[in-house]
Formats: C-alpha cells, structure tokens, sequence
C-alpha cells in the first residue's frame, strides 16, 4: 500500500494492525541509501528518496504513535555534523502523510540552514504532530496528552533532536513536555528558560534591514517608509526598533483587531498607519515604501504578491516566507528586489533558546554578538558576505545563503563531533522501533 498520498489516520491504522507503535525512515551515511524500519513505512522511504525537492539525505525521520494521545508523533533529522538536531516543535493539521512528512523534511532542514548561517554548534531538527480529525486540538487534556507523549518520545530519541517552542505549540505545552524529558529548549521563564524571544528577533531583522540598505547605498533607516503585514508579537517590538532609528512611516495591515489595538496603544504619538484588513487581503504589497517585511505568516512570498512589491527590499521575520524558495527568490531578483532570506534575518529566536542549558544572563555577549556589525558570525556580516557572493555569481541570495549554509552545516562540532548521527546509529542498532513506548 502506497501511503504518501494517504491520510495520517490511514497510516496510524496500518502501524496498528501491524502490531507497531514506532517506525523510522533513515539514510545510510555510507551508502545514502534510505532505509524503512518495517515494510509499512516503504513506500514513504520510497517517495522520500525520490524526492529533491525537500529530502537531502536528512539522517533519519522517526515516527511514534503516542500511547497517551493516540496522535502520530514524528521528529526529523537533517544534519548533525555542527551538533544534535534543534528546532521547535509544531502541532498542526494535515491531510495527508505527503504533507505530514515534507514538512518535517523543510523544516528541518530550514533549521539546520539557520543555525549553521549563525554559527551555533546545532545541527537542524524539527519536530511535527499531526493533530486528529474530529479531536478538539484546543482541549486542554488533549494537548496535555500530546506534550507528555511527545516529552517521552524525546526522552525515547535520546537527545538526537532537541526540540523546542513552534507554531502550534504554547509556552503551557513547553511546561508539560519539558516535565517528561530533558531533550528541549525554549521552556517558560518560570522553569529556568530563555523565555520570550521576540524582543531580539525583532532588533535581529532590523539589522537585517539595515545591512540590505547599506549594501544598496540607501544609507540608514533614518527616513524610510517600513511597510509590514502582520503587527503580532515580533512586529511590535521591531515598531519600537524602527522609530529609535528614526524611520519617517511605517505602515502595518492585520487581521486580528486585539493586535492592531496593542500596537496602536504601544505607540500612540508614533507615524504609524494600522489598518485592519481581512485574511485573503494582499493590498498590503502594493503599498509604496523602502523595505516590506512579511511578519505574519509562511508562504506570502508567490507569483500573485511579488508582482505588487513596491520596496525595494523585502525583510522580514516570518519563516518561509517564499512559497517556492527558487522560482520565487528568482521572481524578486528579476523584479530587483532584494530578499534578504529569512532564516538569515530571523535567527534571534533560536540563538535565543538554543544554548538555554548553559545558563543566562541580561546582555549575554553571545547573544548580543549576532547583533553587532563586527561580528563574522552575525546577522549584518553575514547578511553582506551573501549579498556580495550574490553580485559576483548573478545568483539570488537566497541561493547564496544556502550554500554558504550547507557549507557551513559540514563543520564537526569541536567537541561532541557528529554525535547525532551516532545516536541514531544506535537506536537503528538496539531496536528502538521494537520496543515499547514509553508510558
Ligand atoms: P504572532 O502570531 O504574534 O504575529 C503574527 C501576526 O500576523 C498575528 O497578529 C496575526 O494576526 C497576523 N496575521 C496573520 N495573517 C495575516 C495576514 N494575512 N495579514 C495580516 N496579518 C496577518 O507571531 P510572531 O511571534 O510575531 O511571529 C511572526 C512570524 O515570525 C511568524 O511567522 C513566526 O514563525 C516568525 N518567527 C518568530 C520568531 C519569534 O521570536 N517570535 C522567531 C523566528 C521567526
């Protein structure tokens, strides 16, 4: 049976009836080829090795059902060889295991992208559960259900993927997986974490911003015109970033009127212009202006809003923010636009989180480094080193930027060496599927 087109339901039901609770799908590391623990996982391996899109020979893909929620629990492995996986944890809805598997794959490997681009010794990690049909996802027993699976699922992977907060997850959900397993970051304030990250994410894209003006010869923020979709969490902090850097107008469109309301009390006297528009209104993109940043959500980026882009930089905090990376990369870069690519710009919520474990403190150096323009490894260097490759090649920088981190993601770490890939090793050794869930 071919279960890459099939539902996630559909695939629960084969591992049942074939007496599984657990399966993995894996890359060998000296033969590249991909491995199923058990043959109901097959056609899945099949279309994951065959795919070139999202698949690029991630070590493993583990897949659990949790004995608790009755949901498909998964977590995926890009590459290792900088450190463990790390990447947060996302709870959503999909219609199919296609969906539910090439999410893991992006996604994880848009983490390994972004921590190896900033320097962190992780590799990239991402976890997804698929919520169920007819569950109320919203219920807290039923999430508390799904946080303690996925907490011993962790615990289960021993510590081959650290996961973290994403979208989906709450900081409540932290606090329940975090009381079932060591392997997170990114837990509550409360519990010893880093807490909210969007503060630095914030000032992380304005740096970005400023890079992407500079490389351009456009000079400062000083009297530009921001114009943002979305004025949630990280959107409100950057109006904040903006105005201290003296921008002359930034213009904001939002769909939920309690965020519109927030920003607009957080700066009454400021030239900013909210308005309220509904989910499908894209006019925001034609409004004229020197940088768009998207700050809402993925996917925004494609052949209907590129063509009304009238900036002449796009930055921006939302992840995944092109639709197709290349066809849309190329778009901008015909249209002479510059995209400075998000996993780039948005770093600071990893760099936030990521390194939690070894304790924190109000203006961390390592922190605050990726946010200093001297920094190799920081968010303005680094965002010049790809702009410049860019010129020279004639290529986008959002091709630049991922390989310079693939490059990058084959550093070993100086420590701990390509420690992921050794613990996977050993869970395909000692029978990981085989045994029982933890309860
Ligand atoms: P958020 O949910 O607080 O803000 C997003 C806002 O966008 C919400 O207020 C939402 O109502 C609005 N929105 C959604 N669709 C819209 C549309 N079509 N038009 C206009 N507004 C729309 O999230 P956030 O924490 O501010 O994060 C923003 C983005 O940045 C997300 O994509 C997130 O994944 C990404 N990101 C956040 C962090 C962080 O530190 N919080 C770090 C890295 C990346």
């Amino acid at each position: 049976m071919d279960y890459w087109s099939r539902s996630v339901d559909e695939l629960i039901d084969a591992m049942k009836s074939n007496g599984l609770r657990r399966g993995y799908i894996v890359t060998d590391p000296g033969t590249h080829q991909v491995r199923a623990s058990h043959p109901v996982f097959d056609s899945v391996a099949k279309a994951i090795a065959a795919d070139t899109r999202d698949y690029r020979r991630h070590e493993g893909s583990f897949f659990e059902i949790g004995p608790e929620s009755d949901h498909l629990l998964s977590a995926h492995v890009h590459w290792t060889k900088r450190g463990q996986a790390a990447g947060g944890v996302r709870y959503w809805l999909y219609d199919t295991v296609e969906g539910f598997v090439r999410d893991g794959l992006r996604l994880s490997r848009g983490m390994g992208q972004k921590n190896a681009l900033a320097g962190l010794w992780w590799g990239g990690g991402k976890g997804v559960v698929a919520r169920r049909k007819g569950r109320n996802h919203t219920d807290p027993s039923v999430r508390r259900a799904v946080y303690r699976d996925y907490g011993r699922f962790m615990t289960s992977l021993r510590g081959c993927y650290i996961t973290a907060e994403d979208a989906g997850t709450t900081p409540d959900d932290m606090a329940v997986l975090f009381s079932m397993t060591r392997h997170t970051t990114c837990i509550p304030e409360s519990l010893g974490g880093s807490g909210n990250p969007s503060i630095l994410t914030a000032t992380g894209v304005v740096v970005a911003m400023e890079a992407a003006l500079d490389h351009l010869g456009k000079g400062t923020l000083e009297g530009k015109t921001v114009v943002m979709q979305g004025l949630g969490n990280v959107a409100s902090y950057m109006v904040g970033d903006l105005l201290s850097r003296k921008v002359k107008r930034i213009v904001g469109a939002e769909i939920d009127e309690a965020m519109l309301d927030r920003v607009k009390k957080k700066y009454p006297n400021a030239p900013l212009e909210a308005r309220l528009v509904g989910r499908e209104d894209t006019s925001i993109f034609s409004e004229p202006g020197d940088v768009f940043a998207p700050n809402a959500v993925g996917a925004v980026l494609n052949p209907a809003t590129i063509p009304m882009i009238r900036t002449a930089i796009v930055c921006g905090a939302a992840n995944n923010q092109l639709a197709d990376p290349q066809r849309d990369a190329k778009a901008l870069h015909q249209r002479n636009v510059l995209y400075v690519p998000d996993f780039l710009a948005n770093r600071m919520g990893i760099v936030n989180a990521a390194n939690e474990q070894y304790g924190m403190f109000d203006g961390d150096p390592t922190i605050y480094a990726h946010l200093d323009k001297s920094t190799p490894w920081g968010i303005y260097k680094r965002a010049m080193e790809i702009f410049a490759r860019a010129k020279t090649s004639g290529r986008t920088p959002a091709e630049e930027a991922s390989d310079l981190a693939d490059e990058l993601s084959q550093e070993l770490h100086p420590i701990w060496g390509h420690r992921g890939q050794q613990i996977i090793h050993h869970l395909v050794k000692s029978g990981w599927e085989r045994r029982e869930a933890l309860t």
